[in-house]
C-alpha cells in the first residue's frame, strides 16, 4: 500500500439499477416513466438558444423555483431544487445531520441513505419494518440525530399515512425529518401541508417519476425559509452552479403542464391495479402498493430464478440480494403491453 493511501476517503459506492444499451429491452428496473415528458419540453428543447450556453445558467433557478412555488402554495424561498432528489438529498445529509447522535431509516429502505451517511461521515442506525413492511412509528420516539424515509418507501412501496407522520414529527421536534416523497404523486398524500405545523420538515420530491424526466436530473425539496436558507448556504459551498440553462426550462415547461402529468400518472395507477389482480392470479404476494411499482414474492420459485429467466427474455426488473428481501422483485409499471409481456413471460417461467 502507498502512504497516500491513507488518507483516502473510501466509500461502497450505490449501485444504480441497470441502463441497457439494447433498446430492444422492456425495461422495468429503474421506476422510470413509461410515458413521454409533456409536449412543451419538446417545444422548449426546439427553440432553446445555444449561445445562451456561452453563459453560466441562473445559480438560484429562479423561475423554476417561482414555478414550483406557485404549484405547490409556498413560497420561493421556501423551495430549493437540484440535479435529481438525490442531490438534493445529498445537500440535505451534508447541512442537518451533523449531530453525534445517529440519523435513523427503516432498515428497507432507499439503499442510498447508507451510503451518504458513510460518505459523509455521519453515524446511523436502522429501525427494522415490521412483518408487513410497515414503520412502527415507536422506534422513531428515541433520541437521535435526524430522520430520513422515503413515503411511500422504496422498494417496498408501501405508502404511510399522515397521522403516522405527524406522530414522529411531533416526536422530533429537535431534529430535521426528511420524508422522502419521490413516489407520491402515484396515489399518496403529500405532507407538504404539515409544514405549516412543523418547522423541522423537510419534504422532497423528484421530477424524475411521475414527470417523466428521469434524463433531465430535476428534484426539490420544500421546507420552512430557515432550512432552505441552510440549504442554499451549503450548496453555494460546494457548486453554485449545479442546474444547466436547458434544464431550467424544461423543468418549468413540465411543471406548466399539470394536466399531461397527471394524465399519464393515472394511466399508471391503474395499469398497477390491473398488474396487481394479474399478480395475484399468477401466486405473488406482495404489500399493497401506492407507488409506480410493485415490490412481489412468489412461494413457488425463488426471486433470483424469476429475475434471471426475465432477464433471459429481455425483460429487466430490480433483484437485492440482501438480508430480508432476497426473495423479491421490484418491478415497475410499464404500459399496458410492456405489463401484458411480462405477465406471459412469467406465466410460462412459473409452469417450468
Ligand atoms: N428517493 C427514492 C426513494 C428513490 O427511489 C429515488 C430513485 N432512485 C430517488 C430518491 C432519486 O431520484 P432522482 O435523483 O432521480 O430524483
Amino acid at each position: 500500500m502507498r502512504n497516500w493511501e491513507n488518507n483516502i476517503r473510501r466509500v461502497c459506492p450505490y449501485v444504480p439499477g441497470e441502463q441497457p444499451k439494447d433498446r430492444g429491452i422492456i425495461k422495468l428496473n429503474t421506476n422510470e416513466n413509461p410515458y413521454p415528458p409533456a409536449k412543451g419540453i419538446m417545444k422548449a428543447l426546439m427553440d432553446y438558444n445555444a449561445d445562451n450556453l456561452r453563459l453560466y445558467p441562473d445559480p438560484s433557478s429562479y423561475e423554476l423555483v417561482k414555478a414550483l412555488a406557485e404549484r405547490y402554495g409556498v413560497k420561493s424561498s421556501q423551495i430549493f431544487v437540484g440535479v435529481g432528489s438525490d442531490d438534493v438529498i445529498s445537500m440535505a445529509f451534508m447541512t442537518f445531520f451533523n449531530s453525534d447522535k445517529p440519523i435513523i431509516f427503516p432498515d428497507i429502505t432507499y439503499s442510498f441513505y447508507d451510503v451518504w451517511a458513510e460518505v459523509y461521515k455521519i453515524p446511523y442506525e436502522t429501525k427494522p419494518l415490521d412483518e408487513n413492511f410497515k414503520i412502527n412509528e415507536n422506534d422513531y420516539l428515541c433520541d437521535n440525530g435526524g430522520i430520513i424515509f422515503p413515503n411511500p418507501n422504496a422498494p417496498t412501496g408501501v405508502y404511510e399515512d399522515l397521522d403516522k407522520i405527524e406522530k414522529i414529527l411531533k416526536a422530533n421536534p429537535d431534529v430535521i425529518v426528511m420524508v422522502d416523497e419521490a413516489y407520491i404523486d402515484f396515489g399518496g398524500a403529500s405532507c407538504i401541508p404539515l409544514l405549516k405545523k412543523y418547522d423541522n420538515l423537510l419534504v422532497i420530491q423528484t421530477f424524475s417519476k411521475s414527470r417523466s424526466l428521469a434524463g433531465a436530473r430535476i428534484g426539490f425539496a420544500v421546507g420552512n425559509e430557515r432550512l432552505i436558507k441552510f440549504l442554499n448556504d451549503v450548496k453555494f459551498s460546494v457548486n453554485s452552479y449545479t442546474m444547466n440553462s436547458l434544464t431550467q426550462k424544461i423543468g418549468i415547461e413540465a411543471v406548466k403542464d399539470e394536466r399531461y402529468y397527471k394524465e399519464t400518472t393515472n394511466r399508471i395507477i391503474k395499469t398497477r391495479e390491473r398488474a396487481k389482480k394479474k399478480l395475484i392470479k399468477l401466486g405473488f404476494e406482495f404489500p399493497d402498493s401506492k407507488s409506480n411499482f410493485i415490490f412481489a414474492s412468489h412461494p413457488n420459485k425463488p426471486a433470483s430464478e424469476i429475475f434471471y429467466e426475465l432477464k433471459m427474455r429481455k425483460i429487466y426488473v430490480r433483484y437485492w440480494d440482501k438480508p430480508r428481501i432476497n426473495n423479491y422483485l421490484r418491478i415497475t409499471i410499464g404500459t399496458d403491453e410492456e405489463m401484458n409481456m411480462l405477465f406471459e413471460a412469467l406465466e410460462e417461467i412459473l409452469k417450468k
